[in-house]
């Protein structure tokens, strides 16, 4: 028993067990090409690097340094995985 759903594109009535539209045959899933563009635009390497500030004191300095340093090796190593995980996937 299909149920009938109206397609956002032409506004006819259709039945949901079908992908795309039985009349203008455009697909009746956009949540789903949302959630792929999403995951297409979403940059797991976007991460702010701690900010270091020329009147810090020198330990501080010497930390965020430090933190900095660990901050790029873990950037470097997740933009490997992505790039192997995105490598797989396709
Ligand atoms: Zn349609």
């Amino acid at each position: 028993m299909a149920k009938e759903i109206k397609c956002p594109y032409c506004d006819e009535w259709t039945t949901q067990s079908d992908v795309t539209c039985d009349v203008c045959g455009k697909s009746l899933k956009p949540d789903r090409t949302e959630e792929e563009a999403r995951m297409r635009n979403f940059k797991p390497l976007d991460i702010p690097l701690i900010p270091i500030n020329d009147d810090d004191h020198w330990f501080v300095k010497g930390v965020k340094i430090v933190l900095r340093t660990g901050q790029m090796i873990f950037i470097a190593i997740a933009s490997a995985v992505v790039y192997i995980a995105s490598g797989a996937a396709h």
